[in-house]
């Protein structure tokens, strides 16, 4: 009612507000909103100075729009392996990108709610070789790092807020992270048309505004945001601690990173897993694949992927990944259920 009252629909002060309290929450020198977590890559990438043709390397496992936001700005993607033990990437995979390709930029994602185990290697690394290093922290708002939040510590970071994310907005939304004050300020012009006055275009940006009702939404949301992470991580230490099955190996975020329980991961023989995804069907328990398919191997990557280094791993994590119910609030008695039907698998 406030917003129609004042004719908020796009912009308006709610967003401002919601902004510096995303600021606040995440401690980051400068947080912007935008349409979503897609967007919020491409954005990053143009404002960090990504153009044309520049090369561009990211994890061969992660979502698709990591992928398609390189292409999106006319730039190249190449993709690296990842570990089988903490399935993201490596200092040393890093370090072999870097040499093979001589990339512009590094897109480094931090998926599960936990933050990529070598981050601050790989960040030392980037700036040391000058590789622009943006952080695709879809998955990971409120995780940190050696206590730390993982966004606030990054130079340049982004974020989802689809309905699905930990912090969700009540339709599609995104924001992205900026230490720079002249980075984040390019960005907030590429967010709006270009404009540097109302008439007035500097650049080629879009519309990627973040509307007033989602704004506001989030603004609510964020204040229940520690509650719900809370949850989510008992949940998540509970199938760690309690789930006894030789089938799942459960992997768990490095020791410093403190997670903000998004997804359980467990990983399995890829022979075995989808007799045990029939079974948990058959139990009424909902279960994910995050992700079923490595980016190289997706039939949209061929005309664009400039190149590869590959050992096979983020192929078998596609085939071997299983993520077991979690989710806000989750009752004791539903996490019983799956921990039992789990255990009882024979
Ligand atoms: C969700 C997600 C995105 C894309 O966010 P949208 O808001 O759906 O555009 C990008 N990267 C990762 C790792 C994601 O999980």
């Amino acid at each position: 009612a406030e917003l129609i009252k004042n004719g908020h629909f796009v912009g308006g002060p709610v967003v401002g507000q919601f902004e510096t309290a995303l600021k606040d929450y995440t401690k980051s020198a400068h947080a912007l909103g935008c349409a979503n977590g897609t967007d919020a890559i491409q954005l990053a990438l143009r404002a960090a100075g990504v153009n044309k043709n520049d090369k561009v390397i990211i994890p061969d496992m992660t979502f698709w729009a990591t992928f398609e936001a390189v292409v999106n700005v006319g730039a190249v993607p190449y993709t690296l392996d990842v570990s089988r033990e903490t399935l993201h990437l490596t200092l040393a995979s890093v370090k072999e990108g870097i040499e093979k390709f001589n990339p512009k930029a590094l897109i480094l994602v931090h998926l599960y709610g936990w933050a990529c185990p070598e981050t601050m290697e790989i960040r030392k690394l980037c700036q040391d070789k000058g590789v622009v290093l943006i952080e695709d922290c879809a998955q990971a708002i409120g995780t940190k790092v050696n206590g730390e939040s993982l966004i606030g510590t990054a130079a340049v970071a982004t974020t989802s807020f689809y309905p699905a994310k930990v912090l969700g907005a009540s339709g599609d939304a995104g924001g992205v992270f900026f230490q720079d004050a002249k980075v984040a300020k390019d960005c907030q012009i590429l967010i709006n048309h270009g404009r540097i006055s109302h008439y007035e275009h500097g650049m080629i940006g879009w519309n990627s505004r973040l509307g007033a009702y989602e704004a506001m939404f989030m603004l609510e949301s964020l204040k229940h945001l520690d509650a719900k992470l809370e949850s989510r991580r008992k949940v998540c230490a509970r199938y760690r601690a309690e789930i006894k099955h030789p089938a799942l190996k459960f992997i768990a975020p490095a020791n410093n990173v403190w997670e903000n329980g998004y997804l359980s991961v467990a990983v399995m023989d890829p022979q075995s897993r989808p007799a045990f995804g029939e079974y948990l069907k058959s139990k009424d328990i909902g279960f994910g694949m995050i992700y079923p398919g490595a980016m190289s191997e997706q039939p949209g990557a061929k005309d664009f992927l400039g190149g590869k280094i590959s050992h096979g791993h983020a192929d078998w994590v596609a085939k071997s990944v299983i993520n077991l119910p979690c989710f806000a609030y989750m009752k004791p008695e539903e996490v019983d259920y799956v921990i039992q039907t789990v255990n009882s698998y024979k």
